[in-house]
């Protein structure tokens, strides 16, 4: 097998493992570059995609060329090239081409987003591409929501250098660029630091940030009052448009209509469209083809559950922001306590600071244990049973109780359904019996079965693993 046939099949493996906008996004326009004895170097289009092999897909890559080749031993590594330079003679003339591309590279693609380097090494950082918070604000952005108060790590780094790039390049680099993750986790903030960081450079840019609910009660008051060339006038003159929680288009007709069409103008016309969501494209129920194709035309990064080292570096930046001191080792207790969210870990170091400031009192290890143990089992965190495992898994999937407990074997519902028996054993240790009984009285082999599936699936495939993570988030909010 020729390189490029290998990378071919590798290729076709790949496609069939992720979903389509990933792979269309991710290996499209790659190549095989070259290959010297076991390494395989595999061109790339610009330094992101680079990135994101490296980080996230490279053990898939991995993995498929095993399956196809014999070769164990195989070594990969990306490099930022256009296809034509995978020409005989990029062969022959190495040195030239690669200065070539570094030049290359620079001009389409610069800034690098700096981050990207800083947060494979350990520690995790602000990034400043901007001068100072801006003073100026974009129609609905919060202030605060700049990408110099924004912590990157892992688990954001891929939707903030998506965000770094398109406030480079508005309109051209990824567009519409869709985020998306569960609840508090920096999507709005990171749509808005978008804003605040075009409006910097160029303060006479017309941009729009509204949620998805204003969008709708715009469009439907509007429209009913007859006035509706003046909704289009508003959203199709923006230069950027956010829209935040697209989510909400579920179900309503109307608006998903009015809302492709405002698409379709801004994007024929290389506006920038920002979106956010609580979970991909095609998870949304009851969206119209057309939107979710339009949706996965362009980028979509998702924003996972912070590491504790990324949730530490947030509690310092905050309490630093409020001017208020927490010590390493209170900070390490509040984010190894505070795991579900950006905007709980806030809320708690909000109570710590508010407590301490009103009885005039500096903080300390037990005074913080003894605030956040009532935190922590306040109200909000319903303990999570196989009950509202179940109920959750339905929402999740806008399915019927009677469906996912039912008999039917179609895959909307069997995925679902053993989703849900998975995470009864993972999260609250259910019993096999007790799990099948929960799912409409079946055999507790059964209920084994359906673990162990997922269980493996999990590993395999990242749409199910981010579902799952997506469905955890909303157990433990
Ligand atoms: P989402 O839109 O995903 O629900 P938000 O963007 O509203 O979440 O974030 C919730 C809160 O957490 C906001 O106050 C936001 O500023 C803060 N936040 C989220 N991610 C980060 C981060 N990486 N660094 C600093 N603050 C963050
Ligand atoms: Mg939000």
């Amino acid at each position: 097998m020729s390189p490029e046939q290998l990378w071919n099949a590798a290729l076709g493996e790949l496609e069939l493992e992720l979903s389509k906008a990933n792979f269309t996004t991710w290996f499209e326009d790659t190549f095989i570059l070259k290959r010297e004895g076991e390494k395989m170097t595999v061109g790339v289009p610009n330094a992101f995609t680079k990135t994101w092999l490296e980080n996230k897909y490279h053990d898939s890559i991995i993995k498929a060329l095993r399956r196809i080749s014999e070769e164990n031993t195989l070594l990969v590594v990306y490099e930022v090239s256009t296809k034509k330079e995978a020409s005989p003679s990029a062969f022959i003339d190495e040195k030239a081409t690669k200065e070539k591309k570094e030049t290359q590279n620079q001009e389409k693609f610069s800034p690098q987003p700096p981050t990207i380097q800083n947060t494979t090494s350990k520690k995790v950082s602000t990034t400043s591409p901007q001068k100072s918070s801006p003073k100026i604000s974009g129609i609905g952005l919060n202030p605060d929501a700049t990408f110099i108060n924004f912590i990157v790590g892992k688990k954001n780094e891929l939707a903030h250098a998506a965000c770094l790039a398109v406030s480079e390049n508005p309109g051209e680099s990824y567009n519409p660029l869709f985020i998306y993750g569960g609840v508090g986790l920096g999507k709005t903030h990171l749509m808005q630091a978008v804003g605040h960081a075009v409006l910097e450079k160029n303060p006479k840019s017309n941009i729009l940030y509204v949620t998805c609910e204003t969008f709708t009660n715009e469009f439907i008051r509007l429209v009913g009052e007859g006035r509706a060339d003046e909704f289009k006038e508003k959203y199709r003159s923006v230069d950027i448009l956010m829209v935040d929680d697209i989510q909400f288009l579920a179900g309503k007709e109307g608006t998903q209509e009015a809302f492709f069409h405002t698409f379709n103008h801004l994007h024929q016309r290389n506006k920038q469209i920002i979106l956010t969501s609580d979970r991909p494209p095609r998870a949304i129920p009851t969206l119209e083809n057309r939107l979710i194709s339009r949706f996965e035309g362009g980028m979509i990064v998702d924003v996972n559950l912070p590491d504790l080292e990324t949730r530490i570096a947030i509690l310092e930046l905050k309490s630093r922001q409020k001017n208020f001191d927490i010590n390493a080792e209170i900070a390490q207790y509040i984010a190894s306590n505070i795991q579900n969210s950006i905007r709980e870990l806030e809320g708690a170091l909000n109570r710590v600071i508010g407590f301490h400031q009103l009885n005039n009192e500096i903080p300390t290890l037990d005074s913080v244990k003894t605030l956040l143990t009532s935190f922590s089992q306040g109200p909000k965190r319903g303990a999570v049973t196989t009950k509202k495992i179940l109920a959750t898994v339905t929402q999740f999937y806008d399915i019927e109780m009677k469906d996912i407990t039912g008999n039917s074997r179609k895959k909307e519902l069997v995925v679902p359904r053993q989703i849900a028996m998975y995470l009864m054993r993972e999260e609250v240790h259910a019993s096999y019996p007790n799990i099948g009984q929960e799912l409409g009285g079946r055999d507790h082999t059964t209920a084994m079965h359906g673990c162990q599936k997922i269980k493996k699936l999990v590993d395999e495939d990242e749409k199910i693993q981010s579902e799952i993570n997506m469905i955890k988030q909303r157990l433990y909010n």
